[in-house]
């Protein structure tokens, strides 16, 4: 789990707690090298798949990030309930676990968001198919789809 800020591989835990959310436990973690400190979410009985941006630096995949994502994208869409999406990134999730990697591109993390979008809400896919191609994280994808609003 590298630090966000200065890309250190090693960090220190300063709390756990189950998260409400999706099975997992939240972790705070503090980095060594910087002191910098982050949140991480780890799901139960899942060793944690990484997502390799475009830049070459990674981090842990996260259902909330992607669904954080997902949810700016369907913003006023009620084609997509919130139920909807968490069966996107549950069959996401899947895909991935199933294929036994535990990295993936950022791309193709994007690719796998859009072919579930396609057909079932056009706004939503132009939404994210507009910015995705371009993110290197989930964050900058969210600045970005919040700059067309
Ligand atoms: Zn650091």
């Amino acid at each position: 789990m590298r630090c966000p800020s200065c890309g250190h591989p090693e960090s220190k835990v300063v709390d756990s707690r189950p998260s409400e959310e999706y099975n997992s436990i939240r972790r705070r973690r503090e980095c060594l090298k910087c002191g910098t400190r982050f949140t991480t979410y780890e799901r139960l009985g899942d060793s944690p798949l990484i997502v390799i941006k475009a830049d070459g630096t990674s981090q842990v995949f996260s259902r909330e990030k992607l669904y954080r994502g997902i949810s700016i994208a369907c913003a006023k869409r009620p084609n997509i309930p919130n139920e909807k999406k968490t069966e996107i990134i549950d069959s996401i999730e899947a895909q991935l676990r199933n294929t036994g990697k535990n990295e993936i591109r950022s791309k193709e993390l994007g690719d796998m968001v859009l072919e579930r979008l396609r057909g079932l809400d056009d706004v939503a896919y132009i939404r994210f198919a507009s910015v995705y191609k371009d993110f290197q994280s989930i964050e900058e994808f969210e600045d970005a789809l919040k700059g067309l609003e």
